[in-house]
């Protein structure tokens, strides 16, 4: 990460939109694993947030952060900026956890279509992450300057 991305998040951005996405893990449907997450998204269209929702079909479930993204296609955002993820049942973060609250794979090749230039930051980590930081070698199947 350069100096200029860090530069791109205020600390007032990030805590605010950690502390919407803690707000939105309190609506999360966890009734299995009882971690419950939030993503917060912020967008030239204001924030959009979004839980995880579990199902008895484990497969079937899906992670806060699709649920955020999708939450903000629905109302015509183009463009996502900062994506704010908060597990509010992880442990305190240490070594060996470090990982806990980092974006899955699916989320990631979800950043990758619609959130391709945004930053990325957890309740777990101090570091500001970009997309490309997260998936640097994506599965694309058409150019992403391409407007769907
Ligand atoms: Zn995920």
């Amino acid at each position: 990460m350069s100096d200029s991305d860090i530069q791109t998040v205020s600390t007032e951005d990030a805590a605010q939109l950690l502390a919407a996405a803690e707000s939105a893990a309190n609506q999360a449907y966890a009734p299995y694993s009882k971690f419950r997450v939030g993503a917060a998204v912020l967008t030239e269209k204001g924030v959009f947030t979004g839980a995880n929702i579990e199902n008895a079909s484990s497969n079937l479930g899906i992670c806060a952060e699709r649920v955020a993204l999708s939450h903000a296609r629905m109302h015509q955002v183009t463009k996502i900026i900062g994506i704010a993820v908060n597990c509010i049942d992880a442990p305190e973060v240490t070594d060996l956890q470090s990982g806990i609250t980092m974006p899955c794979g699916g989320c990631r090749q979800w950043f990758v279509e619609l959130a391709p230039e945004a930053w990325i930051i957890t309740n777990g980590s101090q570091e500001v992450f970009r997309t490309q930081d997260l998936l640097p070698k994506p599965f694309v199947l058409k150019n992403s300057n391409d407007t769907p």
